[in-house]
């Protein structure tokens, strides 16, 4: 990561006093690096390397943190204002607020329509409904139908009418009478910024005056994502931008330099298809993602909002008394799970999101476990220790596995048994355990 490398360009430094522009040379080229390796435009890597050589030089090194660490924390606090400091909350007051949605056309602004309509219900407590104003292609209006079928939101829309404008007017209007607070207009995009596309948002955006204009990129897109931005934004004014497909490692440095280019906040990040999977942006995350420092912050909320101390501290007395049976390794399944997808999870742990890049984590790989466990009865999963040769056969049976995969199964409840039987006797006593902050 970053911070490794910057320790490493620092180990020279040791034992200097202050940081001096002398010894900062090579660490300055490491951060550049790593942002072009973040896909920050290079010009923009340029500039600001620059600022961090003004802010680093002449500060003090002291002895209770490395100088990377120091460099680390200095890069990461300009990173962050460089995005803008704070987030930036979307203005959802009108009646209805309408929330305008452009990009180009795979960019995910569909799918994003639906993560907001579903974050503004869910978390928000409004009463959104969808507009398809995607004149192109027939199947957009089903695809917003789906998605609003799976969250519970109306879509609005009009297969016959090819007229954008018109239908995001009647929307407007539809709106009122269902009482229906906020609209989100999912707009047509193009593979390429062109005229028509732009004059036809631009309409829709004249004709109904939204208070939200949210550009909508591919993260993935690297470079392109500035040039598209520079071009909606001229054109559009927008409001605010959402970075889509920041799935596993994906870097982010298109958040930098997108903010840099066209100055508008980032208010939101998306990753994945799944509709719960949108979140606000938060300046200083980004600047530990593109860091390399991983995204524990998130992580932590995640784990904590999912944390049930009751539970947890039933649980720790299990395992105590190595009473730990197949009941609690469920329910602590259904703790992961509840967390979302899994490689996500892991992808946000500092050093772990490089490593699973390419390997394929599916959540089914819990399924297996999952089945083998609910074909047991209830006595067994209180007591292991019950299951013989011929209890197996059934659960294999039942779970539609092999014997083979049961019996590894169990086997490897029993290592993890007696780890926990080891850790239980460790001076230390419980080791951080299961379910501990
Ligand atoms: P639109 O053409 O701008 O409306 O884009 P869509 O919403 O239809 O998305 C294009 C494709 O990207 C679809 O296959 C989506 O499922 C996928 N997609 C959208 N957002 C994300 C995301 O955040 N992560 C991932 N992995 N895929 C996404
Ligand atoms: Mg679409």
């Amino acid at each position: 990561s970053l911070s490794e490398r910057l320790d490493s360009a620092f180990k020279s430094l040791k034992g200097e006093g202050r940081i001096t522009e002398l010894n900062i040379a090579s660490t300055v080229k490491e951060i550049r690096r790593a942002l072009i390796d973040a896909d920050v435009n290079y010009k923009i890597a340029k500039e600001f390397t620059d600022k961090i050589k003004d802010a680093a030089v002449g500060e003090k090194v002291i002895t209770a943190i490395s100088p990377g660490q120091l460099m680390t924390k200095i890069v990461k606090d300009e990173l962050t204002q460089l995005m803008g400091g704070n987030e930036v909350e979307l203005n959802a007051k009108g009646n209805p607020a309408i929330i305008l949605i452009a990009g180009l056309q795979g960019s995910g602004k569909t799918t994003f329509s639906g993560k907001l309509a579903n974050y503004l219900k869910s978390k928000k407590g409004f009463s959104p409904m969808l507009v398809a104003a995607d004149i192109y292609r027939p199947a957009a209006i089903d695809q917003l139908k789906v998605l609003g079928g799976q969250i519970g939101v109306d879509v609005y829309s009009e297969p016959e009418n090819k007229d954008a404008v018109a239908i995001a007017q009647n929307a407007v209007k539809e709106a009122r009478t269902r009482n229906k607070n906020v609209l989100i207009i999912d707009t047509a995009g193009r593979l390429a910024v062109d005229e028509v596309m732009m004059t036809e948002v631009a309409n829709v955006k004249n004709a109904v005056n939204p208070q939200e204009i949210l550009f909508v990129v591919d993260s993935m897109t690297g470079q392109d994502a500035v040039n598209t931005a520079k071009a909606f934004n001229d054109r559009l004014n927008f409001s605010g931008v959402v970075l889509t497909k920041l799935d596993g490692d994906t870097r982010g440095g298109a958040a930098l330099s997108i903010k840099y280019t066209v100055d508008k906040p980032i208010k939101f990040i998306s990753s994945g298809e799944k509709m719960d999977t949108l979140d606000v942006f938060y300046p200083e995350r980004m600047a530990q993602r593109i860091l390399g420092m991983g995204d524990i912050t998130t992580l932590v909320e995640k784990a904590q909002a999912q944390y049930d101390e009751a539970q947890a501290k039933k649980l720790e007395k299990k395992i105590r008394k190595n009473q730990f049976d197949f009941e609690d390794f469920k329910q602590q399944l259904d703790q992961i799970k509840k967390m979302g997808n899994l490689k996500d999870l892991m992808g946000m742990i500092p050093g772990v999101g490089k490593a699973i890049k390419d390997i394929e984590i599916s959540d089914d790989a819990f399924k297996g476990i999952e089945a083998m466990i609910n074909s047991m009865t209830p006595y067994e999963r209180a007591n292991p220790d019950s299951i013989n040769p011929s209890r197996r056969t059934r659960i294999a049976k039942g779970s539609g596995k092999e014997l083979v995969d049961v019996n590894a199964f169990m086997k490897q409840f029993e290592q993890m048994k007696s780890m926990m039987k080891m850790m239980n006797k460790m001076p230390m006593g419980r080791m951080g355990g299961f379910g501990k902050r």
